[in-house]
């Protein structure tokens, strides 16, 4: 058998040997999901399976890059490199480029990116007169996107009496008109946004059976990675895709969905064995990332939510460090600890600063984190927030190279215009905007004939426009002969923009300049790297493509040897030996806007359990006792989610002693699994790890814990404890939840029980009042 086979154990084989039919793999984090798929892909190849008719969605395009790096060094880096592989986004967006006549869109089409999307929907609320206190861009936007990802066109919005009426009661009943100008505008301006690339994909299959046909006989094999994370416009791309040949392979976590928020929809993992004939489904149970203690601490959160698919998680790693958990005073105090902690543990193992991760709930959490790593002088790399791309130095150059490709585009025309100043002030932008609603041509339509139209423009702002005209098609000439770097490095020249910046002498005026530097650099390896690929399009508006669908997460900086700092969405399927997971206050984690459903709650649940399993070495929580929030600091408290944590993987440094909420859990009344006889040792050399798995008994206990009948405590208050308390019997409090007895004193009403708690540590408390359940 093939050597990279061999190094999957049997479970994860099973998944890999299955060539055809419908399968699902739904397992936990860590239990090598996404290395199976990547497994798969080579054996296929090697299968005879040409790449070409290999289809892989990935969750980012990093995770992409490197699934296609290990096929590779397999199958061989020619052949790797014609997989189709990458985001849906990216993925469709190549496909539509191909389509895009059928579609009515030029293949040269822009994408607009949310910031992008957002003004365009800010410049239509002005433009219709709207109060933009009651209609307000984000919400509009947002509710825009939720209704192209379920697939509800304008038209079907105003076919559907509920959906309008329910905007009618927000206050908002003209958001259908914004909706419907929003989707003309993007058209006329020849730009998809980052949904259209979902929806316009639907569009095209639905509408053409033959280009249906052609990319179901195109993608053969059908692989997604996170399934669990995919919304309704992606789940019907890949049904309608995979429809032929059914062979499709999903891989997910129902207990990582974490993007509800954004419209993923956890039904297509639950509901994928109905959709598919003859599906086969693995399990895979052992954990190769973390320690025991790491896992089953994740285990111990997970099993509070009861939306969940029965799993089992197990390892044979050793048990590691306890987690441990630190209080603070402040957000500031925070990161010198973790600071602190990270110098620490480099020194004493001699680690590198690529080893470390810091992951937080919210992006201004970073600011705290980032003052005291670079006061220890400790490099790091900051994810997710502004992508460099969108800065704005980035964006305003992006612009023109934007007008060059299409000089369709809106958003691009109206960020540029009169950057650097030449004297296009906004009224003759509105006039502009009025023109093209007249004659139904786009701005720069308008623009190139402008002394045949009738715009109420002046003679003298005339000669501006056409200047910009020809100094846009000068662009496009040279666009011809040149490359993306040779012709950037023009257009700030001729455009002026690095002169502008350099008025500007202050710190950030600086760091603009710094990124224009970077954005060249990045350009030449474009081109360099464009030189190996033989079926490179036209380079700029590859380039262009690649920087619009760039998430943070997908820079290489070539330096990895940095602390990685993330919210926890943008940590889902990495690893790090050591975590940092900040934060973990009520209101904050929980997220003060999430406790008000079940649903919600146990979504910020899931998002623990994510985090937590990206560690695995040690993990550390913290949380402070105050914070910072919205310019006040307000008090905080530790997070119900520390409390949930099965205690015995915890280890206090701090004590932790004021929370308000007693976990509530549907497994306060189930028994812990057996620990003992999950925690076995390592297996000994050249024994199969097989050997240490779980046994059918020991699995079926950790699948379907009993319930244990415990004393119910007499609820009139102060109850008092009654009953026979006895040295290393385990207890509960309402406060400070469980611990052991230790000790025993006095007699009658003095009687006093000095008691370990696992969270507030020892405490004697007066049997009178203390209200004690015996667990
Ligand atoms: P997540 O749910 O977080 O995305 P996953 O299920 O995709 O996790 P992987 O990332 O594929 O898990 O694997 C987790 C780690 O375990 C990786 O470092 C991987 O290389 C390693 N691993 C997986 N399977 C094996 C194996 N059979 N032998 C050794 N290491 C393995
Ligand atoms: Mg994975």
């Amino acid at each position: 058998m093939q050597d990279y086979i061999s190094q999957l154990n049997d479970a994860q084989r099973e998944p890999v040997l299955q060539k055809e039919g419908p399968m699902i793999i739904i397992a936990g984090a860590g239990s090598g999901k996404t290395r199976v798929l990547t497994i798969r892909i080579a054996y296929l190849m090697q299968q005879g399976v040409d790449p070409f008719n290999i289809l892989s969605l990935t969750f980012t395009n990093k995770a992409a890059k490197e699934m296609k790096k290990r096929i590779g060094d397999i199958v061989g880096a020619g052949q790797a490199k014609n997989l189709w592989m990458g985001t849906f986004h990216s993925v469709f967006a190549k496909l539509l480029r191909m389509e895009a006549d059928k579609l009515g869109y030029p293949s040269n089409f822009t994408i607009y990116d949310s910031q992008d999307s957002q003004r365009l929907t800010s410049a239509i609320i002005k433009e219709m007169g709207l109060d933009k206190d009651v209609y307000k861009y984000k919400q509009i936007q947002s509710r825009i996107s939720s209704l192209k990802n379920g697939l509800i066109t304008v038209r079907a919005y105003y076919n559907d009496a509920d959906l309008q009426e329910a905007d009618a009661m927000a206050r908002r009943p003209r958001f259908g008109e914004i909706y419907k100008e929003y989707v003309e505008r993007c058209f006329k301006a020849g730009a998809m946004d980052f949904d259209d690339l979902l929806l316009k994909t639907n569009e095209l299959i639905n509408r053409f059976p033959e280009v249906l046909a052609k990319y179901q006989n195109r993608f053969q094999y059908i692989l997604v990675d996170e399934y669990q994370d995919t919304n309704h416009s992606q789940y019907l791309i890949v049904k309608a895709l995979s429809d032929k040949f059914q062979n499709i392979c999903v891989v997910g976590d129902d207990a990582q969905s974490i993007y509800a928020f954004r419209g993923a929809n956890i039904n297509n993992i639950l509901n994928f064995q109905k959709d598919y004939d003859n599906v086969k489904a693995y399990r895979l149970e052992q954990n190769y990332r973390s320690t025991k203690n790491i896992v089953e601490a994740a285990n111990s959160i997970i099993e509070h939510n009861k939306t969940k698919l029965d799993k089992v998680v197990w390892t044979a790693n050793n048990d590691g460090p306890k987690i441990i958990v630190h209080r603070l005073m402040s957000d500031a105090e925070e990161g010198r600890y973790v600071a602190g902690s990270i110098f620490e543990n480099k020194m004493q193992h001699q680690l590198d600063n690529g080893k470390f991760a810091i992951l937080y709930r919210t992006n201004a959490q970073s600011r705290a984190m980032e003052d005291a790593l670079r006061k220890r002088d400790i490099p790091y790399r900051i994810y997710g927030g502004l992508s460099f791309y969108q800065r704005k130095e980035v964006k305003d150059v992006l612009a023109y190279l934007r007008l060059v490709v299409n000089p369709k585009d809106e958003e691009a025309i109206k960020r540029v215009i009169n950057y650097p100043a030449r004297g296009i002030g906004a009224t003759t932008m509105d006039r502009l905007i009025a023109a093209t609603k007249h004659y139904d041509r786009t701005i720069f339509e308008v623009m190139e004939n402008i002394d045949r139209v009738d715009a109420g423009i002046n003679s003298s702002t005339k000669t501006k426009l056409k200047n910009f005209v020809t100094m846009i098609k000068s662009f496009q000439a040279l666009d011809l002969t040149q490359n993306v770097f040779e012709l950037t490095e023009y257009v700030l020249k001729k455009t002026a923009l690095l002169t502008e910046l350099k008025k500007d002498g202050t710190q950030e005026g600086i760091s603009r300049i710094e990124n224009m530097e970077e954005l060249l650099n990045g350009m030449r390896d474009f081109v360099e790297g464009q030189k190996e690929v033989a079926d490179a399009r036209g380079a700029l508006s590859e380039f262009l493509e690649d920087v619009a669908l760039a998430t943070d997460l997908d820079k290489d900086t070539g330096d990895d040897d940095r602390v990685s700092l993330m919210t926890i969405h943008l940590s889902k399927g990495l690893e790090f030996p050591y975590l940092y997971i900040v934060g973990m206050e009520e209101d904050l984690f929980p997220s003060g806007m999430s406790m008000n459903t079940r649903e919600d709650l146990e979504e910020e649940r899931r998002l623990f359990y994510v985090a937590l399993t990206r560690a695995e070495h040690q993990a550390y929580l913290t949380y402070t006792l105050s914070r910072y929030r919205w310019g006040k600091l307000v008090d905080a408290e530790p997070s119900r989610f520390i409390t949930e944590i099965n205690q015995d993987y915890i280890e206090y440094t701090t004590p932790i002693d004021n929370y308000r909420y007693k976990p509530l859990m549907n497994n306060d009344l189930w028994d812990e699994p057996d620990k003992s006889k999950l925690r076995q040792s390592k297996p000994k050399n050249g024994t199969p790890p097989s050997v240490n798995q779980p046994n059918e008994e020991q699995i079926r206990k950790l699948r379907k814990m009993r319930p244990v009948s415990r004393t119910t405590s007499n609820s009139s208050a102060p109850s008092g404890f009654e009953g026979d308390l006895q040295p290393g019997m385990i207890v509960e409090h309402a406060r400070f939840g469980r611990g052991t007895v230790v000790n025993l004193e006095g007699a009658g009403g003095e009687k006093k029980a000095e008691i370990n708690f696992n969270v507030g540590g020892l405490k004697k408390l007066l049997l009178r009042f203390a209200k004690l359940d015996v667990v």
